[in-house]
């Protein structure tokens, strides 16, 4: 810092006013004198103590124009030309150059130890040069004749063995901080890792969950196939279980879809393959007033060829599961008067039933009779042996 108050000394003259120069003169002036007495009681009188105490007030001088700040930066901007090569700059960038490139190493006369010249002031300050530098300070002005010259020597000594000892504690500290930082940093890529095949594992149980699902779909779907295939009849007879009834109905009635099939059945081994349809919500006739049921011919590659006409009288029966004196049954003669039935030779479905199986009114009073457990069930029957009435088609209610 002196350093640079010497070498803006000159160029000082073309900024500031008279009086003020003059006192900025003056205090560089002080400044650089106690710093000359600190260099003579250090270097001829060897008086290390009054020397600092010297550069202290040299540093104190120079912290009076230092602290105002407006001083301070036009101070700065000075452009400077490096004393030990041919850098040059403002002064606010000589420091910075000094320290990269003309770095001086010395040894501490107090401790002993190596510090850079421009670190020397902070050195001073620290702990353990102070500790000896107190040390060596009661020693000298010590009146007691009791110590010579070897006593003196075993102190000094033994406080820079202690100083090592607590050099080598902070060292043995430094690598025990290392050792652990390595350990946190290896720590850290282990739980990296770890928390990845954590990661995996949920993806993988996340991919079998799936997989259960499907799995399980498919199984009920295979289970309502065994219990469909179970439930197939060869003498034209059928009890259809309807389950999960809420969830169709408002599939119904919400168009999702509009009708559902029975398993199939037979009227024999090797006769008619039929199933029924059922529309929960009406037929296109009689949407939102009554269940419409149907019963389906199925053409199929596997049936026998149709015999025309059809004769045979079908009963369709709604079961009421708490009294089963109460069933719902219309009862009707499969129309086979259609001239498109006569002459259907295709292999597309043969269908004739009742729109109006069951008005939705009647239905709703009698719920909890016809569905429990969210279940319906539903029966049809087909009489070969009946005799067809001369009438083409009769419906009537038991
Ligand atoms: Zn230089
Ligand atoms: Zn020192």
């Amino acid at each position: 810092m002196l350093g640079r108050f010497s070498r803006s000394y000159i160029k000082i003259d073309g900024i500031f006013a008279d009086d003020t120069r003059l006192l900025i003169k003056l205090i560089i002036g002080l400044a650089l004198f106690s710093e000359e007495i600190g260099d003579q009681q250090r270097e001829d009188e060897n008086n290390e103590l009054e020397a600092q105490r010297s550069y202290d007030r040299a540093l104190k001088l120079c912290a009076i124009i230092w602290l105002d700040r407006g001083f301070q930066n036009e101070i700065q901007q000075l452009p400077t030309t490096c004393l030990e090569c041919e850098w040059n700059g403002s002064l606010k960038l000589y420091q910075k150059h000094r320290d990269q490139n003309h770095q001086q190493f010395t040894n501490c006369s107090i401790c002993n130890e190596q510090v850079a010249q421009s670190n020397l002031h902070r050195h001073y300050l620290d702990e353990i040069h102070q500790e000896i530098l107190s040390t060596f300070s009661l020693i000298c002005t010590s009146n007691n004749s009791n110590l010579n010259h070897s006593q003196i020597q075993g102190t000094i000594s033994n406080l820079l063995n202690s100083t090592k000892v607590r050099n080598n504690d902070i060292q043995r500290i430094n690598r025990e901080l290392n050792s652990h930082q390595y350990a946190i940093s290896v720590m850290a890529q282990q739980w990296s890792s770890f928390k990845t095949i954590v990661q995996e594992i949920n993806d993988h149980i996340y991919g079998i969950e799936i997989n259960r699902n499907l799995l399980y779909q498919q199984f009920l779907i295979l289970k309502e196939n065994v219990e469909d295939a179970q439930a197939t009849s060869f003498d034209g007879t059928l009890t259809w279980k309807i389950t999960n009834f809420q969830e169709k109905r408002m599939d119904a009635i919400s168009e999702r879809k509009i009708s559902i099939y029975s398993p199939s059945f037979y009227s024999s081994q090797t006769d008619y393959k039929m199933c029924l349809q059922l529309c929960l919500n009406g037929d296109t006739n009689t949407q939102g007033t009554h269940m419409s049921l149907f019963l389906v011919l199925m053409q199929d590659n596997h049936n026998t060829i149709f015999h025309w006409p059809f004769k045979f009288n079908v009963t369709f029966t709604l079961l009421n599961q708490l009294s089963s004196n109460n069933n719902q049954s219309i009862s009707f003669w499969f129309n086979t008067t259609s001239s498109c039935f006569q002459h259907s030779t295709t292999d597309i479905n043969i269908v004739d039933g009742t729109s109006t199986f069951l008005s939705l009114d009647l239905f709703e009073k009698n719920q909890n009779q016809y569905v429990q457990n969210d279940t319906m069930f539903i029966k049809v029957e087909i009489d070969f042996q009946a005799e067809k009435p001369s009438k083409l088609s009769i419906l009537k209610h038991i």
